[in-house]
């Protein structure tokens, strides 16, 4: 019999198995069997024995040696309600660049067969967009007032989420004599990646798009620009 094991709001699991949600007790001394009490505690007191499983995935299956029919009618939908919601605060943290709103709209759909049902064991609207919001900008970097403050650009900005090169070109690596002067007045950043080359160069056409943002302190413009290839080929 497969249960599985769904992020808990603490960080810790929880196993969902037959429509009944378990909180973690203990485990056995090799690890190798896991014991759980129904999350209804104390109103039933219901247990589950399952193997181990694999942590720190989106939901990982596990093997239920042993449950008993519990006090209180099954509730599937709390368990889609909290695997959605950790789909939407994964999504928030690898995604800092996706609103919030556009987040919710991709990961409400999963749970449309029980959706109605779901709705109450999900967390106000506005709470989940808060969370995500704090999730996000978890590795979000604050604005830069100047260009002097840009600095380098971290790590995890150079490359795409496959951990390729994202960053194809900053002037700010450049090491001459001028450079230094150059980099007070202006900087070019070029992300792209090779694979995007890749078609740029196989496309018949290019259209460029230019967006010139005019920020705070005014002597700081940057302009942002799009290529979109199209190929007719
Ligand atoms: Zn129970």
């Amino acid at each position: 019999m497969e249960g599985q094991l769904l992020d808990s709001e603490k960080g810790g699991k929880i196993l969902s198995f037959n429509g009944n949600l378990y909180s973690r007790h203990s485990e056995n001394r090799d690890g190798s069997r896991t014991y759980w009490t129904c999350r209804r505690r104390p109103v039933c007191k219901k247990r589950a024995i399952a193997s181990k499983g694999e942590w720190g995935t989106d939901s990982s299956v596990v093997e239920v040696f042993k449950s008993l029919d519990h006090d209180h009618p099954p509730a599937p939908e709390e368990g889609q309600a909290i695997r959605a919601y950790s789909r939407m605060k994964r999504a928030a943290k690898q995604h800092p660049e996706a609103p919030p709103a556009q987040i919710l709209r991709q990961h409400m759909p999963d749970t449309t067969f029980l959706f109605v049902e779901a709705l109450p064991y999900l967390p106000e609207r506005q709470t989940m967009k808060r969370t995500m919001n704090r999730l996000r900008q978890g590795d979000f970097l604050s604005n830069p007032k100047s260009l002097a403050e840009l600095g380098e650009i971290p790590e995890a900005f150079r490359k795409t989420s496959s951990g390729k090169n994202f960053l194809l070109y900053d002037s700010y690596d450049e090491d001459d004599e001028e450079a230094e002067a150059r980099r007070r007045e202006s900087r070019i950043l070029v992300f792209c990646a090779k694979s995007d080359l890749k078609r740029l160069a196989r496309a018949d056409t290019w259209q460029l798009d230019g967006t010139l943002f005019d920020t705070a302190p005014p002597d700081a413009k940057f302009l942002v620009r799009n290529w979109i290839a199209f190929s007719s080929s």
